[in-house]
């Protein structure tokens, strides 16, 4: 009989289909959050998809990505420390032999929960910070937590744990990039992720308030080479330049359905973060199928696979096997279409799209008039906002609008 609980113990699978395993599973636990950041990539109607998976259901679903051969295991949400049962997966998820990687914004990380979670057997930590000041971290998650995460961040390098901190960058925090920098070597992080935000869901509401301009970018950039030249060793820094700045596309998921497997709290199945919000692809659920026939079978995760979807210019383009045509959301949200070219590309049609948001960015850094658009208030993720977009795109499913910007 086979051990489902053994990597690839699916027979034969990869050499049926031709498709890899997935190796990365994201479990998002839940979308209830204490935070309410501007950029959360979580969906803008979250609160229509609150049922959660039981604690049976999330064993069910780990067990089988561990058998599907997935290595790597995020355990996020929302916050993933409001389910109680956060320690139980993690001890199922070690014995499973996953590498497990806790991604948190630190509250409701006591030193008990910290010492259950290092005997459970978690790996590491992922802890968010908005940006180096009290101030601008509350203002941005619209909450008092800063001085609780100093607070974490300490308790998290007793208890042994390794830490990456992550700090999302954009207009507001880029000028601040070497005081997020010199707060990541106090607080002793072996990783700091210094993530442009990237604009889908809250950020995409709030991209006139978010964008930077290149001048920002260019600036930061200087900063971390800088510090990594001198830090490099203690302190591992990543720092992504934005697509909206670049000429190419990145290998967005590194190919869509190629090595990521997410799990959304109520089990739909997901080949990115943001493929909920892409109209007409049926997202199947792990309350109903399988996850072997999810990932090798459902039109969701085939739909975009390797090469054959592309329509021109990536068909007939000499690059496609580098990019894979850059992301899906991307250019669903920028043309309309999820199987257009990704915009970033300057070869796309759509190109210009992009060109004019970074053009809007820097006349928002000069102009009066777009400085007062950028004094529009900042949509904010909570309960109350999310109903209004879940109210809003019920009525346009309705009256049959697709939602993109052609
Ligand atoms: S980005 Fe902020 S609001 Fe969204 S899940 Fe993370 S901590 Fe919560
Ligand atoms: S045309 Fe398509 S495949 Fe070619 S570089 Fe642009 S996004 Fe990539």
């Amino acid at each position: 009989m086979t051990d489902l609980s053994q990597p690839g113990a699916i027979p034969g699978a990869q050499a049926e289909t031709g498709v890899p395993p997935p190796l990365w599973l994201l479990a998002e636990l839940t979308y209830r959050c204490p935070l309410h950041c501007a950029f959360c990539y979580n969906p803008l109607d979250y609160t229509d998809h609150h049922r959660e998976l039981s604690t049976a259901q999330w064993l069910n679903v780990l067990r089988d990505a561990r058998a599907l051969g997935a290595v790597q295991l995020g355990f996020s949400g929302g916050e993933p420390l409001l389910r109680d049962d956060l320690e139980v997966l993690v001890e199922q998820a070690h014995k499973l032999g996953f590498y497990t990687n806790l991604i948190t914004s630190g509250v409701g990380l006591t030193e008990q929960r910290l010492g259950n979670l290092k005997d459970a057997g978690l790996d590491h930590i992922q802890l968010s910070f908005q940006d180096s000041t009290q101030q601008l971290n509350d203002f941005l998650s619209s909450t008092r937590t800063f001085e609780l995460k100093q607070r974490v961040a300490v308790a998290l390098k007793k208890h042994g744990f390794p830490m990456v901190m992550n700090c999302v960058l954009h207009r507001y925090n880029l000028p601040h990039v070497d005081k997020i920098i010199e707060m990541a070597l106090a607080l002793g992080a072996e990783y700091l992720e210094l993530a442009n935000t990237q604009y889908y869901g809250w950020a995409r509401e709030n991209q006139p308030q978010l964008m930077p301009t290149r001048e920002q970018l260019v600036e930061a950039e200087a900063v971390v080479a800088r510090y990594r030249a001198e830090h490099g060793e203690r302190c591992k820094i990543f720092f992504v330049v934005p697509d909206y700045f670049e000429n190419r596309p990145k290998r967005c998921m590194n190919g869509w359905g190629a090595v990521f497997l997410g799990v959304a709290p109520d089990g739909a199945a997901l080949p990115c973060h943001a493929a909920r919000g892409l109209p007409g692809l049926t997202l199947p659920n792990v309350n109903d199928t399988p996850l072997r026939e999810i990932w090798y079978e459902s039109d969701a995760f085939n739909r975009f696979r390797g090469l054959q979807w592309m329509k021109e210019p990536c068909r007939s383009c000499e690059e496609k096997e580098r990019d894979l045509g850059g992301c899906r959301c991307q250019a669903f949200l920028l043309t309309g279409d999820a199987a257009n070219a990704d915009p970033v590309c300057d070869k796309s049609p759509f190109h210009e799209q992009v060109v004019k948001v970074v053009q809007r960015a820097a006349d928002a850094s000069t102009s009066a008039a777009a400085a007062t658009a950028r004094e529009q208030p900042i949509v904010f993720r909570n309960d109350a906002n999310s109903r209004r977009f879940a109210a809003a795109s019920g009525a346009a499913n309705v009256r049959g609008d697709h939602g993109g910007q052609p």
